[in-house]
């Protein structure tokens, strides 16, 4: 049995033991359809995952793994999906989605902070060499990841660098505590609301240097509406 036959049998058995316990729904009658689509989609993606690694030479060094460090006057947690190193020490962050389209437009648009977040995370920990990290999606089995780390086989998606989208994220928070420092609260998502640049005091000819979020984004994840007016302000 070759690795990758081998992989398809473990990839198999937790797949059904997975379902058994966090998708049982999968298993009733009717969701035959469901079940068989989404195994093929899964074992299609992580056969393909294991192949570009490998073509790579990255290694797999954690799964889920807690991270917590010093950002600012405050502390930065999360958990990393998967912990590449590559050979030459650097570590790569790998964050599962199941989607593709949004993650590929937060890289070219320089809004992946989350993947920035990461990249924060891990440099104290990295000497020398500047972390890196990247979306798999899972749906499509593809890797999502500007040009600083050439994964085998996969093009790099148009973007700045996530460095640079870190160094924007920092100029930005720097800028938004400067303000609530001086007791102002910027709401950028109502009607006639500045963009939240203009707000910081950003001249238009700097906001290559900032994070550029389209008025009202953040609001899609916000549950604060009815304080700032957002939600009462289409009523009749
Ligand atoms: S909904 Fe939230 S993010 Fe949007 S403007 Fe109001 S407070 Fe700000």
């Amino acid at each position: 049995m070759d690795k990758l036959d081998a992989l398809e049998d473990v990839i198999a058995t937790r797949f059904d033991s997975i379902v058994r316990e966090e998708a049982a729904v999968l298993l009733r009658p009717g969701m035959t359809f469901e079940l068989t689509q989404l195994k093929r989609q899964l074992e299609q993606s992580i056969v393909r995952l294991a192949e570009v690694l490998a073509h790579s030479n990255l290694t797999v060094a954690d799964v889920e793994k807690d991270v917590e460090t010093e950002w600012r006057a405050g502390k930065l947690s999360g958990r990393l999906d998967v912990l590449l190193y590559a050979e030459d020490g650097r570590k790569i962050v790998l964050d599962l989605k199941w989607g593709r389209k949004a993650y590929k437009g937060r890289l070219e648009q320089g809004l992946a902070t989350q993947l920035a977040v990461y990249v924060a995370a891990l440099r104290g920990a990295t000497a020398g060499v500047l972390p890196h990290a990247a979306f798999f999606s899972l749906s499509r089995g593809e890797i999502l990841a500007t040009r600083e780390v050439q994964f085998s086989g996969v093009a790099a998606t148009a973007g700045p660098a996530i460095q640079e989208t870190l160094a924007r994220l920092e100029r930005t928070v720097e800028r938004i505590e400067a303000i609530l420092m001086a007791g102002r609260v910027p709401v950028t998502g109502v009607k006639g609301a500045l963009p939240l640049l203009r707000m910081l005091g950003v001249d238009e000819a700097e906001d290559s240097a900032y994070l550029r979020r389209t008025p009202g984004d953040a609001c899609e994840d916000c549950s604060y509406g009815s304080l700032c007016g957002r939600s009462w302000e289409t009523l009749p």
